[in-house]
């Protein structure tokens, strides 16, 4: 079997007995100066190929979740397919490591690839594999706890995100009484999910001393998390940023919501009055209608991209004309919201569940922004250099956000008249600032656990130190009596047991938006130009890949202080930032 490989869409259908042959291949030619860039474009298109099918494949099941044909091939693949491929590019990674090793040459462009490559190959202990699995396990079993997480209400049984519209809707008296009704019902999982908890931080401990980091999970972690470009340092420095600039501003935020429920002076906020969900942000008291019908989200969605750059719109229309946006919600639709790419045909797929809200809105600019980063990237050569660090990937969407905003009104064909604008602009911004606050206590916790891991595995130290942090940051809410539901915040925060220490990536990219935003305040075209340079890859400065070096390239400083220098605050970075922007050069 030879290279060049099937089209795409003959791939998908292709059993492993028939893909097996290209890892062969590959397997067996040899590496030199002279073939390994011929050998690396092979490998990329076989990994584009892979993609694809998998990417094609959970697109199908999401989008029909009654589909049986495609719940099929999902198992299919990832009994069949999956894990003789991941061998498989285990088995050519080792070779390509192996290379470097005996000849120490690169191929242009693949430093920072290879960096990740080594690391994860580092990290790999054959001993960890049943402690991962076990984790997995784990992590199934909190799903199905909190999945089972429903209450009755009027009669009816319910889960507590379908709930979430009625309380939102509901006056104070009876959103009080929903919030007694969930918080029980969290309550009585109290005990099982604090044995998961027991149970996975125990893992994680052992699976980091196997890897040779002794007890410090957290450094095994930030190598697994391929965090080269900040430390535990930073994030300490990002949270005392947080408290000094972020948090007298959420007060001002909840202060305004307080008058607006019209609460007498010695009245405190109390938690029905926030968002169910993490219950940080105000509850909405509005009924914003932006659109009706997958037509109109789109259309107005286009219009406001053609005024955002003309190049970006084009992105968007040729994903509306290839049938590349499925928005708005229909019965049988999975949940949620994502952008996925298609690697082999080097195009991005966006899908949501739009149902009208102003939220959808923000969504649908959201999964653009990454769909355009995506555009970019497929110009890259090879599949492996396409992975931009998480917390650079969501500022191609958060700011992407905030640079459309201006034209959200009517007048340049967006969703809004001016004052409902405003509006939705001012709730944006506001859930935005509050956001930082709850992101510190999430990623403070964490930092607490594995610094202090044998208190931790007793979760009433744990309740301890999450209550003590939220009235750090987040000292606006009056839990007064209801002290169980508090401390309870970290069993509510899924990432904590799922995902650790996967969190901090929000808040530096939101960080990221909002200056690029900032920068917008004072020029949008060069914001919007800027935005674009950054996106675009560049295949000759392999480094780009890196944070510090994309940040840059958003006409802006990094929000990691050691990589700054200049300032060790990251909210300080607004008022010089102007200033900076003047001495850069865009390439
Ligand atoms: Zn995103």
């Amino acid at each position: 079997m030879t290279f060049p490989s099937p089209s795409p869409s003959l791939f998908l259908t292709l059993p492993w007995p028939d893909i097996q042959p290209y890892f062969d291949t590959l397997g067996a030619r040899p590496l030199t100066p002279e073939t390994v860039e011929t050998w690396l474009a092979d490998w990329s298109r076989l990994a584009e190929l892979l993609r694809e099918r998998a990417a094609r494949i959970r697109v199908a099941t999401v989008q029909d979740t009654t589909d049986a044909d495609a719940e099929a091939a999902f198992k299919d693949y990832l009994q069949n397919i999956f894990p003789h491929a991941q061998k498989g590019n285990h088995a050519l990674t080792q070779k390509l490591l192996a290379y470097h090793a005996v000849t120490g040459l690169t191929p242009p462009g693949m430093e920072l690839p290879l960096r990740e490559m080594r690391v994860e190959a580092e990290l790999f202990r054959e001993a960890n594999l049943p402690l991962q699995a076990a984790e997995q396990q784990n992590a199934i079993r909190f799903n199905k706890l909190v999945g089972a997480q429903t209450v009755t209400w009027d009669g009816e049984e319910t889960t507590i995100t379908q709930l979430s519209p009625r309380y939102m809707a509901s006056d104070r008296a009876t959103r009080e009484q929903m919030w007694h009704t969930i918080n029980a019902r969290e309550q009585a999982d109290r005990a099982p999910i604090n044995e998961l908890w027991a149970e996975v931080l125990g893992l994680r401990l052992k699976i980091a001393e196997n890897t040779g980091f002794g007890e410090d999970y957290r450094a095994y972690r930030w190598q697994y998390l391929k965090r080269f470009s900040y430390t535990p340092a930073d994030c300490r420095t990002f949270h005392a940023a947080i408290e000094q600039v972020a948090v007298p501003a959420a007060g001002r935020v909840y202060a305004k919501h307080r008058a607006r429920l019209a609460l007498s002076e010695d009245e405190g906020l109390r938690p029905w009055d926030l968002d169910l969900y993490q219950q940080t942000y105000p509850i909405e008291t509005d009924d914003l209608r932006p659109f009706d019908g997958e037509t109109e989200l789109l259309d107005r969605g286009s219009a406001i991209f053609h005024h955002v750059d003309p190049a970006l719109a084009a992105y968007f229309d040729t994903m509306r004309a290839e049938g590349l946006i499925d928005f708005v919600n229909r019965k049988g639709k999975g949940p949620g919201a994502f952008c996925t790419g298609y690697e082999a045909i080097y195009r991005p797929f966006i899908f949501g569940n739009a149902v009208g809200q102003p939220a959808d809105v923000n969504t649908l600019l959201h999964e653009s922004g990454h769909a355009f980063h995506a555009f970019e990237t497929f110009k890259l050569p090879y599949y492996f250099q396409r992975d931009a660090p998480m917390e650079f990937n969501e500022v191609a969407s958060m700011a992407m956000e905030l640079l459309s905003a201006p034209y959200l009104t009517h007048e340049f064909g967006g969703y809004y008249t001016p004052a409902q604008a405003a509006r939705a602009r001012l709730r944006h911004l506001e859930k935005n600032l509050l956001f930082w606050p709850y992101m510190a206590v999430v990623d403070a916790f964490q930092h607490w656990v594995y610094e202090n891991p044998t208190l931790a595995a007793d979760a009433k130290n744990c309740d301890a130190a999450w209550s003590d942090l939220w009235d750090r940051f987040i000292p606006f809410v009056d839990f007064t009596g209801l002290e169980d539901a508090k401390t309870l915040g970290w069993h509510r925060k899924r990432h904590i047991h799922r995902s650790p220490f996967y969190y901090i990536e929000y808040g530096l990219a939101q960080l990221g938006a909002t200056q690029v935003w900032g920068n917008a305040l004072q020029d949008q075209a060069r914001a919007v130009a800027a935005y674009r340079s950054a996106l675009s890859p560049n295949s000759t400065a392999p480094q780009a890949r890196s944070s510090p070096s994309m940040w840059k390239r958003w006409g802006k400083r990094s929000p990691s202080p050691n990589e700054s220098s200049l300032n060790s605050n990251p909210f300080n970075l607004y008022p010089d930032y102007t200033n900076k922007q003047k001495n850069l050069r865009n390439p």
